[in-house]
């Protein structure tokens, strides 16, 4: 299982918050943006890209840097 690293461009964030619903481990809203603050091996992490209605987030490959949503 990877490890994965999630990066949004808070730019494009419009807090809607459902991809703090999929990774709450690592994603949260401490205002209007959304921000990182942990990797995760949660496949959420995908899933938060995929349904970010912004496409504010990427996802990378903690290990091999590859981005991977
Ligand atoms: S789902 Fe996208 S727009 Fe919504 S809070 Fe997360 S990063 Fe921001």
């Amino acid at each position: 299982m990877p490890r994965f690293r999630i990066q949004i461009d808070q730019s494009l964030c419009s807090g809607f918050g459902s991809c703090v619903d999929s990774v709450p481990e690592a994603v949260r809203l401490d205002g209007p943006v959304a921000s990182v603050h942990a990797e995760t091996d949660s496949t959420g992490a995908l899933d938060a890209a995929a349904d970010c209605p912004m496409g504010a987030i990427a996802v990378f490959d903690a290990d091999t840097g590859e981005q991977v949503a």
